[in-house]
Order: C-alpha cells, then structure tokens, then sequence
C-alpha cells in the first residue's frame, strides 16, 4: 500500500527575527504525523487567501504555490479534494494588532477608487496571477464582503458564550477565557502582561483580538454594516472561521497559510471556531510555508520580502525581466516550502534557463507516451508523500530525464510528475507568455517615434539611451521599431 501522506503541523526551526519581535516562541517541537483525514478517501482544505488592496507580491504568491503543490499531492493520491479560499476584501487592518486603517480603503484613496472597485480590480489580477502560475483554482472562492450576514452570526454566539467584551471601538474575544489560547504557536501568554512593551488601549488583556469594529464616530465608510445595533465591520479573523465552517464544516482537515499567520491570525481562528462550535480540534493540520526574503542593500540582512518594507516584486515585474511565471514556480519549488527562501534574480535566471532545457528536451521526444518508468514514480510518490519534498522530487525528475530508459517511458513518467510539480511540462505552456513591455519604456518609445518624425535625432539618441537604462535595447527595422530585453 502507498504510504499516506506525512506532514509536520508546523515547523520545527520557527524562530525568525520576525518571530522575536512578536515576542513569542516556540517551545516544543512540532512532529511530522500522517494524515488521516476525517472521512475516508476525502480531504477539506482551507488556504488564507490574499487581501485585495494591492497586488500580490511573489512572497505571497508562494503560499499558494506550496498549497497549490499540497492539493495536487493530495489528488495524486485519489483523494477527493475540496479546496475553500477566501478573499479579505474588507476588515484588515494596517497593524495585525486590530489598529490602522483599513487597507482596503487605504487602497482606495492611494488610487482614487472606491473600496469596491479595488477589491474587485485587485482579486482579478489575483486570480489571474494564479492561472499564470499554473495553480488549481479552488472549488470555492468566498469574498469576506458576501458573507457579512454569517461573520455577525458567528460573533453573536461568542457574545452569548460569555467571551467577549465591548470596548468604544469594538467588540473583543476575551483569551483569558479560554484555556489553551494560543496553544497553535505555543504563545507564552505569561510574558505578556500588559507592560510598557504593549499597548493595551482598551483592551483588557494583550492578546485579546477584535471580533467586530464599529465604525468611529461622525465617521461614514465604505464598507460598513449595522449589527449590534451599531455601523460597523467585521475584525480580520471572523471572515476565516465563518467561511471554512460554512464550506467545510464545523470542523474540517487543513489549514494553509504563511507562517506570519500562526502567532496571530490562525491562532485567533482557532480560539473563536472552537469557543464557538464547542468542537476540539477544529482543524486536524495546520501547514504553513516560510518567507521569500530579500536582501536588505544597507544592512545585508535578509528581510520578509513585503509591502510595508517597499521591498517587493511583482509576478509582472518578473515577466519583464524574461522571467515567465512558470520559471518562478520552478524556483520555488527547488527549496522545501518549510525553508526560508532568498530572492535573487541569478538564482531566477537559472530557474528559467533549467525550464527552457527541460523544455527543450521534451520538445524533442518524439515518440508517444507509453508504458511508465515504475521504479521512478515509486521514488516521486515517496518524496511528494514525505512533507512535500519537492526539491528532491526535482532531481528524482532530472535523473529520469538523463536515465537510459525508453524516451516513451520517460515521457509518459515526467508527464505523471508534471500531474504535481504543474511546471507545464505536457503543454509547454510558458512559450505563449509575451515579455511584457513596462509603460515606462512604452512611453519613451513612443516619444522616441516623435522625435524621428520630425528629424531631431539628439533627441531620439537620447531616449535610446534612457530605454537602455532601464534594461531594453531599441530595435529599428525597416517596418517600426520595437525593444528587446538586454540581459540581467
Ligand atoms: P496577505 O495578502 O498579506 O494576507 O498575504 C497573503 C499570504 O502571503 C499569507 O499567507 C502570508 O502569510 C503570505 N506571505 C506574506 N509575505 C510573505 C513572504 N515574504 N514570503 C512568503 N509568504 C508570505
Ligand atoms: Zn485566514
């Protein structure tokens, strides 16, 4: 029999220097167990989805290629996968700690759009991210905004429960009434006594979390809901419990996120889902990948790669360096999702240069896929099957590739492979993606064609020049011209 699927519920190694500054820390460590899901044969997954103010950055984007890789090992193993992933289009603040402003109006007026048009704007170039990267979409999208009517249901049985208090801004859970808060990543509340290293405002107790915000006085939102006899909207972590519990029950299998999620955000789900149904535990495994950093150019530290540091780059930037979503994917997956990652665009260009060759050599094969290469999809199912090991599923892959055996054999194997690594082996799908042109360059080009109109070639020289800096060459022919990407 195939051995089941082997998972650790959260990394053994989480001591971050992002870790430190929340002051927390992770006592025990954290066992790789088997899943065995809750009915047989089934498996229902909830995966933390983007907050849509903003593109996503490819930090992001490597948390849903690493559940995008989980649910594909999943099905690889005939499981019957339904995937729930929600769209935070309202309630998250600025601050984790339930301060700021909401980023969702914050966007708003950044762009001069309503809070709706943003939400909706950024979620397409999310979802569309997503189709580039060759990730399955979910079977079930769920907006925060269109589940209001369920978030207040689920906040009113905690008022009934006791657990909660209110406060001028809010309605909070109360995580000294229950007594295992925080048991997710192992948070050591006693250290955290209000203090001068906490700002507690109205809070009772620090790690006490807003369930529901009202909105200030003499203020109007965007987005805003009469409920408790108030306007107001819902805290960040309400719309992940009400949605998962709606989708997947009470209580279901896998949680996915980023490992910011566990001190804050999936431990506050916890408290309220379980407070709530009465029901323990409310998921059975919890799986988070690591961070993608950057360096830090005036300190040499690796930082998370984010928004709020100005640190970050785009799927979209990448395809206008030569670099094709897929190529990404690739990198990503040649380290294990539970390992820090470190961006740099030498290691990306390899990736790129590994998928072309890959590429390249499939192209080539010309026989027809027939019987498979037995030994190597054992090994493959081994690895995938072991904590998602797909840095070593990767060489497996090459080895394969180089191995004497028939071309057909070889074919039909690295197809199956492709069944989880999603690297568009079958269709050789990145080709079709155009490098895109950035605006910028698109601008000075048209500004070049003006100055060549009217015969002022210093200023045509000149904005060649200024094309070249950013990183393309000016191309003329005898039809136009055009640009080509210099090398990085
Ligand atoms: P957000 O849209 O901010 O809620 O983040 C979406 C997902 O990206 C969450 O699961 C985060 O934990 C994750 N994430 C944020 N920054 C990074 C990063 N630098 N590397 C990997 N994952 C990240
Ligand atoms: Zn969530």
């Amino acid at each position: 029999m195939l051995c089941a699927l082997c998972y650790s519920i959260i990394p053994a190694h989480y001591n971050t220097k992002y870790a430190k500054t929340l002051q927390y820390s992770i006592k025990k460590k954290r066992k790789h167990v088997h899943f065995v899901p809750l009915k047989k044969n089934n498996a229902g997954l909830y995966t933390c989805g983007p907050t849509v103010y903003n593109y996503a950055h490819i930090g992001n984007l490597r948390s849903y290629v690493f559940e995008d890789v989980l649910k594909r090992v999943l099905k690889y193993n005939k499981y019957k996968v339904k995937h729930v992933m929600n769209i935070t289009d309202v309630g998250h603040l600025t601050s984790d700690a339930d301060e700021g402003e909401d980023k969702m109006e914050k966007g708003a007026k950044r762009e001069g759009k309503t809070a709706w048009e943003i939400a909706k704007f950024y979620t397409k170039a999310f979802q569309q991210n997503l189709v580039d990267l060759n990730i399955l979409a979910p079977d079930i999208w769920c907006r925060a905004t269109d589940h209001i009517t369920e978030q207040i249901k689920l906040v009113q049985k905690l008022i009934d429960k006791g657990v909660t208090y209110e406060t001028s801004d809010g309605i909070y859970f109360d995580t000294t009434k229950i007594d295992d808060y925080g048991k997710l990543a192992n948070l050591k509340t006693q250290n955290l006594k209000p203090g001068a290293r906490v700002k507690l405002g109205e809070k009772k107790n620090p790690h006490d979390f807003a369930l529901w915000k009202f909105t200030p006085t003499g203020q109007k939102r965007q987005m805003e809901w009469k409920a408790f006899e108030k306007m107001g909207f819902p805290g960040w972590h309400i719309e992940c419990s009400a949605m998962s519990m709606k989708y997947l029950g009470k209580q279901f299998d896998i949680h996915c996120g980023g490992i910011d999620h566990i001190p804050v955000h999936h431990t506050n789900e916890i408290a309220q889902s379980e407070t709530a149904t009465g029901k323990k535990p409310w998921v059975k495994y919890w799986l988070h990948n690591e961070f993608v950093n950057m360096s830090n150019p005036s300190t040499g530290a690796q930082d998370k790669m984010s928004k709020s540091l100005s640190n970050f780059i785009t799927l979209d930037t990448l395809k206008t360096k030569n670099i094709s979503p897929l190529a990404y994917r690739y990198f990503l997956l040649q380290t294990h999702y539970r390992k820090q990652l470190s961006f740099s665009w030498e290691a990306l260009e390899a990736a790129q240069n590994g998928l072309d060759r890959l590429y390249g050599i499939v192209k080539s094969w010309k026989d027809a896929p027939k019987i498979g290469c037995a030994e190597y999809e054992q090994k493959f199912l081994d690895l995938v099957n072991n904590d998602l090991n797909t840095p070593e599923a990767l060489a497996l892959m090459w080895n394969l590739v180089k191995s004497d055996y028939p071309v057909s054999a070889k074919k039909r194997t690295l197809f199956k492979f492709d069944e989880v690594l999603g690297l568009g082996i079958k269709t050789l799908k990145y080709k079709n993606i155009k490098t895109a042109i950035p605006d910028e360059v698109q601008k000075l080009l048209a500004a070049r064609a003006t100055a060549r109109a009217g015969k002022d070639w210093k200023e045509s020289d000149r904005l060649r020049e200024e094309i070249r800096e950013i990183g393309f060459q000016v191309v003329d022919s005898a039809d136009g011209h055009g640009v080509k990407k210099l090398k990085i």
